[in-house]
């Protein structure tokens, strides 16, 4: 029969013969009746070693993956072997593992699609469920997890994301190198005690080894970076001190609408909110011109913006000690302004001095964007399923889209 020589070519497993194939067509069913080969001693799944067969078990199905739409189930009636070591067992088939009813190769498959769609769409695609989808991806990334190489690490990223509706918090540590950017760990909570998880992971050696390290400007994080990277070069990111900027002139803008509307003003704040957030080359035609305006007022939402605009100078800059001085004069400006939000920023600035200019002494080794991108990438895998609501299943979902861990070995590739 055509197919079991084909699978013989692609998914040959030297102790087990494909027996026959029967299409079951009211239900579009393949299946294939597998049985070991003559001679051949089974494996005990504790210890992976030949034993002798003590009896078997009723037939068991295990999902292959489809062919012309049909589903593939392989039969097959699992030995048990007396092993010396770890007494009766159920033997190990190279096919599948434990108690799933998927094969490796099917697991393989659909974890695969669940990359590029969402998990609901991989299910129907195929024909499956959600929760085979999801167990998928968990035997990859687990296996993912056992046999990836952390070291050497030289540049990691840290930042938090909100999850379970915003209410709570996540820790992803990042690897931000040039050759190598993905994600190395994730934490529950934002606190000293789960980000201090990771470096207990990675070991005193590899963490001893980091030269850069890029987190916002959290405490906890800088008091562990403090602790455990001393040799490490502390670097603010870039992309949130741009984004805590724009909420305190988002405040500004907020308060002073408020406040004209109370006094019977024209609302010339009004639909202004993105004209002042956006940075000038992204704004459309419509909103450039609304900013034109806005800019003849004398309104405190004029000037924080002014004053952001201006800051955007400051990463332009090659030399730190340049750089030093125009956030001084800047802060020193801000400190006039009496505009309560950005003043606010300005102090935060002063007190994160040194660790803002590391941004000037690194930024050649590699590109600060990087943890931006990635962030953006784990919001968007997390936006693409509403069924992450446990941290267990958000962490595989995550480990899986941006971890680039390695993928278990299995004889043919059917994707
Ligand atoms: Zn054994």
């Amino acid at each position: 029969m055509r197919l079991i020589s084909l699978l013989n070519h692609y998914q040959h497993f030297p102790g087990f013969v494909y027996e026959r194939a029967r299409h079951c067509a009211s239900n579009q069913t393949i299946e294939i009746a597998v049985r070991p080969r003559r001679g051949s001693r089974p494996v005990c799944s504790g210890c992976d070693k030949p034993a002798p067969a003590y009896d078997h078990l009723k037939p068991r199905r295990f999902e292959f993956v489809p062919l012309w739409g049909c589903m593939v189930v392989l039969l097959y009636c699992m030995r048990r072997v007396d092993c010396r070591t770890c007494g009766v067992r159920v033997e190990a088939v190279p096919w599948g593992i434990g108690k799933h009813q998927l094969t490796k190769a099917y697991m393989l498959f659909l974890a695969h699609w669940a990359r590029k769609l969402s998990w609901q769409e991989t299910a129907v695609s195929f024909r499956s469920t959600w929760d085979k989808v999801c167990q998928s991806v968990e035997y990859v990334v687990q296996w993912g997890l056992e046999h990836r190489q952390l070291g050497p690490i030289v540049a990691i990223g840290v930042d938090e994301i909100q999850y379970a509706k915003g209410h709570k918090y996540l820790t992803l540590v990042y690897q931000i190198e040039q050759q190598c950017t993905r994600l190395l760990w994730i934490g529950r909570e934002r606190t000293v005690a789960s980000f201090e998880q990771f470096f207990i992971l990675i070991g005193e050696r590899l963490a001893g080894q980091i030269e850069f390290v890029c987190s916002d400007m959290w405490q906890p994080y800088l008091a562990v970076i403090r602790e455990r990277c001393r040799q490490a070069i502390h670097i603010l990111d870039r992309f949130h001190i741009v984004a805590k900027m724009n909420t305190a002139l988002d405040q500004v803008r907020a308060g002073e609408a408020r406040r004209l509307a109370r006094d019977g003003y024209e609302p010339v704040l009004k639909k202004t909110r993105w004209c002042v957030l956006k940075r000038r080359a992204n704004l459309t035609g419509q909103q450039r011109f609304r900013l034109r305006d806005l800019l003849r007022y004398n309104l405190r939402t004029v000037r924080a913006y002014l004053l952001k605009e201006d800051f955007q100078q400051f990463w332009e800059y090659e030399s730190p000690s340049w750089a030093g001085k125009f956030l001084d004069d800047w802060c020193c400006q801000v400190m006039r302004s009496r505009i309560e939000p950005m003043k606010k920023i300005a102090r935060t600035l002063r007190s994160h001095r040194v660790l803002i200019l590391n941004y000037f002494h690194a930024r050649k080794q590699f590109s600060s964007g990087v943890v931006e991108g990635l962030n953006n990438k784990a919001k968007l895998t997390m936006r693409k399923s509403y069924g992450f609501r446990t941290f267990h299943i958000t962490e595989i979902a995550l480990y899986h889209a941006l971890g680039r861990l390695p993928e278990p070995d299995v004889a043919h590739r059917f994707f």
